[in-house]
């Protein structure tokens, strides 16, 4: 997301910068206009999307924003105000209230951490309301001298308009910007992983679950139908991607404003004054932060229980598995269907003379070894292939649906790698180590991936009593 904004202030502006500050421009732009054409009659449902549009995209580039890029910003809305021929000076007044509150939002926004501009951290959630709370409060400030100018309304009113309406735009909107997945990331890792989620009772159960509490809600009706959503919402937060939840939460604040103002729910309460107004708006967006945060939460579990998860899995020398990681995705690997009836092989490789290297160049030098080693092997492997270290200089790679024949050339290319590889070991030195493999095949996937390992590293031993830098079969 966000990169450090001391470099990028010191580049001249260039070509890019110039369609990139148009873009912005035009998107102020069209956000204003949207804005403005879509307002039903009376505040309740109005929706300015423009100014957290703006934050989460200044927030959102990969560097950041430059003086020519808030000029576009306030060009966008001047032009908007103008086409609404609402003359320069009043066009002007609102630009830069709206441009207050997005820069003091930015400035407060763009210092937060990566994890937390992403709403990943478990006390993100409380970080963004004090943000928002305070882009909402310069709004709010500047309203107090331009609303009384250009509606004739009181300037506590005006405070109190710009700060709600600023709120409950930021606390709807940012979030969705904030947790937007790089489309083309995204694109990319799902064409990978091949794996596209079926449509399962348990993903499609807590949107159902939303749509039939906003179902009952226009059914019953009264005051207390408003919460009715949020145990759904949760089920949401706890099953669906941050991003998600904060696109379900922004549904629900603007289809219960809508519903409210068409009378589609019937609450039983008046909004005719501008006070109750506001306090509706502010509570059903209030109302929002619930599921955000438990979604917030559920986002940095996740990863720590992928970074626990890798840990107890990888060897932090070398990167590849570690004994327990190998043993496990082998057992997994040995009864995927695809791969039942199909040959498989086990190759154990050990470092020759590996203990000269640590006595002679160091044990740092012998980490850099066996680190090059590892890259070495994967170099050698395809895509399905599992390479481990099973411990010390010893390490194991798993080939699923490798003949002998098959086996005994892969092994062969790695021990002749290995051979060709020199190694920087510091000062200048340079080292060439070798490796002795033993392998094992078996023609599927019944044999226990222990067998298959006992038997490789009997063809190893034989490898080593035969001269070492050579390839054995079991
Ligand atoms: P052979 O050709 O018979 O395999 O001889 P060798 O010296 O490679 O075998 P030996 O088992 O005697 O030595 C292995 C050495 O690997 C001993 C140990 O200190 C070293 N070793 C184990 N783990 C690490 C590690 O993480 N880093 C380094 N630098 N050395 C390690
Ligand atoms: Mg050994
Ligand atoms: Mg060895």
């Amino acid at each position: 997301m966000r990169i450090s904004r001391a470099a990028s202030d010191e580049r001249p502006v260039s070509g890019f910068d110039l369609t990139d500050a148009l873009f912005v421009g035009a998107v102020v732009y069209l956000c204003s206009i949207f804005g403005i054409y879509t307002a039903p009659p009376g505040v309740l449902a109005a929706f300015w999307p423009t100014n957290a549009v703006l934050l989460g995209l200044m927030l959102r580039r990969t560097h950041p924003p430059k003086l020519l890029h808030w000029l576009a910003a306030a060009s966008g809305y001047m032009l908007a105000s103008l086409y609404m021929q609402h003359g320069w000076p009043k066009s002007a007044m609102l630009a830069c209230t709206n441009l207050m509150g997005v820069s003091v939002g930015y400035f407060l926004l763009s210092r937060m951490s990566a994890e937390h501009q992403g709403l990943r951290h478990p006390r993100s959630m409380l970080h963004f309301v004090l943000v928002v709370v305070c882009a909402a409060a310069a709004a709010g400030l500047a309203g107090i001298f331009v609303h009384p100018v250009l509606f004739g309304g009181s300037a506590a009113y005006g405070f109190a308009f710009w700060f709600s309406t600023e709120l409950v735009n930021y606390i709807a909107i940012l979030p969705v910007m904030l947790t937007m997945p790089d489309v083309r990331r995204w694109l990319k890792d799902h064409k990978r992983r091949a794996d596209w989620p079926g449509l399962h009772i348990e993903q499609v159960a807590p949107l159902a679950a939303f749509a039939g509490s906003l179902w009952l809600g226009t059914q019953l009706g009264g005051p207390g139908v408003i919460p009715y959503p949020i145990p759904a919402m949760l089920w949401c937060a706890l099953t669906y991607s941050l991003f998600a939840t904060a696109g379900i939460t922004l549904f629900f604040s603007m289809w219960t404003l809508l519903a409210i103002s068409s009378g589609t729910l019937v609450i039983g309460a008046n909004f005719d004054t501008q006070q109750a107004i506001m306090s509706l708006r502010v509570g059903v967006t209030l109302t929002a932060l619930a599921p955000l945060t438990v979604a917030s939460v559920m986002v940095a579990r996740n990863e720590l229980l992928a970074r626990l998860k890798y840990a107890a899995s990888h060897d932090p020398l070398t990167h590849v598995l570690n004994r327990g990681g190998f043993m496990i995705n082998a057992e997994e690997l040995l009864v995927t269907p695809q791969l039942m009836r199909r040959p498989v092989a086990v190759l154990m490789m050990d470092i020759d003379f590996f203990k000269k290297v640590n006595d002679s160049y160091g044990h740092a030098a012998g980490d850099v070894v066996l680190t090059s080693f590892a890259r070495v092997v994967e170099g050698c492997l395809r895509g399905g292939d599992l390479l481990g270290r099973l411990g010390g200089e010893e390490f194991a790679v798993l080939l699923p649906g490798c003949s002998e024949a098959d086996a005994r050339i892969i092994a062969q290319r790695v021990c002749d790698a290995f051979a060709r590889h020199t190694v920087a070991v510091g000062e200048g030195k340079l080292l060439n180590s070798t490796v002795s493999i033993g392998a094992s095949c078996a023609d599927n996937t019944g044999t226990p991936i222990e067998t298959m390992l006992s038997a490789a590293d009997a063809a190893l031993y034989k490898a080593k009593q035969s001269g070492r830098n050579r390839v054995e079969l079991a």
